[in-house]
């Protein structure tokens, strides 16, 4: 499983990538899985960045530090039972149907979606609950 994290680094990250990596960590702050807010958090998605209809979809990522996406790509099972208990099987069942819808996205469309990302990125959140319950996977 671990050529998975492979692959998807290997997918080249653009400009909308980039804006939707800051949505996430002002979103989350603190890696979602085991609560550290130092060192390199990093935007994990839950399906890989090749499914394009939740590539930029705030439902599809969380922040985690690097040993926790070390071991999201190194143990999914054990990954998607955790992400199951936060957000519910509901929520995670559609997601994965959003995400293996196959939709082409025009350059117009990917910039739409990028502006309101923008538009919602806050500097003044902090890391809502040290107790990992994500906060605005659930809403
Ligand atoms: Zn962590």
């Amino acid at each position: 499983m671990e050529a998975k994290g492979v692959e998807e680094m290997r997918i080249k990250r653009n400009k909308y990538d980039i804006t939707f990596s800051q949505y996430i960590k002002q979103r989350d702050v603190c890696c979602q899985w085991c609560g550290r807010t130092d060192g390199a958090l990093q935007t994990s998605h839950i399906y890989s960045r090749r499914h394009t209809n939740t590539r930029w979809d705030p439902r599809n990522a969380k922040l985690l530090c690097f040993a926790c996406h070390q071991r999201w790509h190194s143990d999914p099972i054990e990954g998607f039972e955790w992400l199951k208990s936060v957000i519910g099987a509901d929520r995670l069942e559609q997601l994965r149907k959003d995400a293996h819808k196959v939709v082409k996205l025009t350059t117009a469309d990917k910039d739409e979606i990028r502006a309101s990302l923008m538009d919602t990125i806050d500097d003044d959140m902090e890391c809502f609950n040290p107790e990992f319950d994500v906060k605005s996977w659930t809403t």
